[in-house]
């Protein structure tokens, strides 16, 4: 049996959300790229509730806007 996307409950598991590990599939699965120290960033996945959680995403911020833009 596949593993279904947590968030949207129609589409195969893709990737794991990279902080709260739940199962995304590819259209919900929000893409972001995290700076770690100097220079080096890092790609990764984040859910629907992580994206605009500064807690979660520093990026969180920038998601905050463009989701809200989108409704
Ligand atoms: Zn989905
Ligand atoms: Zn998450």
């Amino acid at each position: 049996m596949d593993i279904l996307c947590a968030d949207c409950r129609k589409q195969k598991f893709w990737t794991p959300c990279t902080w709260c590990k739940k199962p995304l599939c590819e259209a919900c699965a929000r893409f972001e790229l995290l700076a770690e120290g100097c220079g080096t960033v890092v790609p990764a996945y984040f859910c629907a509730t992580c994206v605009v959680d500064p807690c979660c995403n520093p990026n969180a911020i920038f998601w905050q806007m463009k989701e809200t833009d989108a409704r």
